[in-house]
């Protein structure tokens, strides 16, 4: 397990504003890291990631025993940050039955239809699956903010996109997630954090790989030259949207093995920390399971 002081200081502070040119990209997140050599440190985080592998898988089963908490994450990060990717890691030993994973793309008419927390209320984990949503709402206060035209397709009520406009988002947003917490929901939202020259690098490889053309999507392109715009919004979400029920972290990303080590790490030790138990049985129902052994076997 990862010792909670590196872990602390990926949490965005309920409040604080924060520029995310101070938070790492690369493998070093801290001081105490920098002094390994990165060979050593990959090597001990593929083992850290195979072991909460395993013991999510456990904690999921007990999640689904339980049947009273659910568990949503909530992945964001610039195109290319890896999302795919650290779901299908992350996520590789859990029972397929007891999770569910939603990704999210240009509303459809039919969802513009409804308030824009509609559509991810839908897709919501229920009682003891992990749900995990790749994109989410706060799409509505990244893209729709750095490209405020998208509000005219949304059939809102008139009046003016100023701040006070997407302050009130935030707060619905707060208090959307409030309800679920309150509900028995639990809450962890990932922000990859990819450095410009990473995003790069990621798009000319698919551009250069015939086996990777297809993950390539013009809108990439388009969307990196508002590359400033973007982490400026960013920055702003967290200040508004890290709560203490809720908090945001943000994920060192330009190598994808320390991403997908830490996100694993969070997951598996803050639902560990639901303290989940095997159902103990009464006397009698002890009794029961007894006699159910001794019948069969005298079959
Ligand atoms: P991904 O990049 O997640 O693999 P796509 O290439 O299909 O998948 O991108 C999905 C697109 O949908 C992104 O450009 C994203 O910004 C956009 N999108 C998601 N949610 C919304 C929303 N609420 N409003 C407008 N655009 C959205």
């Amino acid at each position: 397990m990862i010792k909670e002081k590196v872990i602390r200081k990926l949490r965005v502070i309920p409040g604080k504003i924060i520029k995310l040119k101070s938070f790492e990209t690369g493998w070093a997140q801290n001081e105490e890291l920098k002094v390994y050599e990165k060979g050593v440190v990959k090597e001990r985080a593929t083992e850290i990631l195979e072991a909460n592998r395993l013991t999510l898988a456990s904690s999921q089963e007990l999640l689904w025993v339980d049947n009273i908490h659910s568990v949503l994450i909530v992945l964001q990060g610039m195109d290319t940050a890896g999302k795919d990717g650290t779901i299908r890691h992350v996520m590789s030993g859990v029972n397929p039955q007891g999770c569910r994973v939603c990704s999210f793309k240009v509303p459809t008419p039919d969802e513009t239809d409804h308030n824009f927390l509609w559509r991810y209320s839908r897709d919501l984990p229920r009682r003891g699956e992990i749900g995990v949503f790749n994109r989410s709402y706060y799409e509505d206060v990244l893209v729709v903010k750095v490209h405020p035209e998208l509000l005219e397709g949304q059939q809102l009520p008139s009046g003016k996109r100023g701040e006070k406009f997407w302050d009130a988002r935030y707060e619905d947003i707060n208090a959307f997630e409030r309800h679920l917490v309150r509900n028995g929901t639990m809450i962890l939202k990932f922000f990859l954090h990819i450095s410009k020259d990473e995003q790069k690098k990621r798009i000319l490889e698919r551009l250069e790989t015939e086996e990777k053309y297809w993950k390539f999507s013009l809108s990439d392109l388009d969307e990196r030259a508002f590359w400033d715009a973007y982490q400026k919004v960013y920055e702003t979400m967290f200040a508004k949207t890290s709560t203490d029920a809720a908090p945001w972290y943000i994920i060192p990303a330009d190598y994808k093995w320390v991403a997908r080590t830490l996100v694993a790490d969070i997951i598996s030790t803050r639902i560990q920390s639901l303290d989940l138990k095997y159902p103990v049985l009464s006397a009698e129902q002890l009794k029961a399971v007894e006699s159910a052994r001794e019948q069969l076997k005298k079959e």
